[in-house]
């Protein structure tokens, strides 16, 4: 069985003590044998926190990446940029980035490109809002959301991340029960069967209020094969009890 990933998004938080100081006390912190760790921290950091983990079970991680190479595009961060300062991974397409900044599936398999052209591994976000809950089209979106990016990178698509964020779960405290996230992986895991046949070996996280009490019981789900944990990463003790539950899954 793979081991399960726990990535942390730190997203707009943080400092140069803020992050030495986490990331201190979650190294001391980590299990003997630990499942894979990573931690996606505002570009910025992004080659402190590789500094501060190289050689630890603690990969380094952004947020977001360009959807061009190079160029005239001011403010953007390219993919080997990221790479360049020690990124092993990109969050593409969480929901704040679709809501906020626009973003849409295309964007969003473009950016997926990028990433993995780079040698850094998308985690892809794909998720329903409330109203799309509601009106019984949940697996619709999530689906369309996944197929965007599938279909730009079929080729190498077994070396994506997925995670499954209802963006009604995320930092609102409320969490998909059990049943309901493993019912959604289950969607996304024959999605990419379709698409690979090495969809086994493809992370699917859950992400949305994922915290110590309820770590456990998620992670034992089939297909949940991870999370990726915006609010409880930023305090050692909660992160350190999500690693600990999905190094002992
Ligand atoms: C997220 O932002 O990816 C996330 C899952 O946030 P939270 O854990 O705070 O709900």
């Amino acid at each position: 069985m793979k081991k399960k990933l726990i990535a942390g998004n730190w997203k707009m938080n943080g400092s140069l003590a803020a992050n030495a100081s986490l990331l201190e006390q979650v190294l001391a912190g980590l299990p003997a044998d630990p499942c894979i760790v990573a931690v996606c921290a505002p570009a910025i950091y992004v080659q402190q926190v590789a500094g501060l983990t190289q050689g630890t079970a603690i990969a380094v991680g952004a947020q977001d990446v360009s959807a061009h190479d190079a160029g005239a595009y001011t403010g953007e961060v390219s993919a080997s940029m990221l790479r360049d300062l020690g990124a092993r991974y990109a969050i593409v397409g969480h929901s704040e980035r679709r809501q906020y900044h626009g973003e849409t599936d295309a964007l969003v398999a473009i950016k997926a490109q990028k990433a993995l052209a780079a040698g850094v591994t998308p985690v892809v976000c794909v998720g329903e809002t409330l109203a799309e809950r509601e009106a019984g089209r949940t697996e619709e979106v999530v689906r369309r959301q996944l197929a965007a990016v599938i279909h730009l990178n079929g080729h190498c698509i077994s070396e994506i991340v997925v995670a499954y964020e209802p963006v009604w779960a995320i930092g609102t405290g409320k969490t998909a029960s059990p049943e309901q996230a493993q019912e959604v992986h289950a969607v996304l895991r024959a999605q990419l069967q379709s698409a690979t046949p090495q969809a086994e070996r493809i992370h699917i996280l859950y992400g949305g209020s994922m915290n110590a009490a309820n770590a456990a019981q998620l992670l034992a789900e089939k297909d949940i094969d991870g999370g990726l944990i915006g609010g409880a990463s930023l305090k050692a003790v909660d992160f350190l009890a999500i690693i600990a539950a999905a190094s002992a899954a």
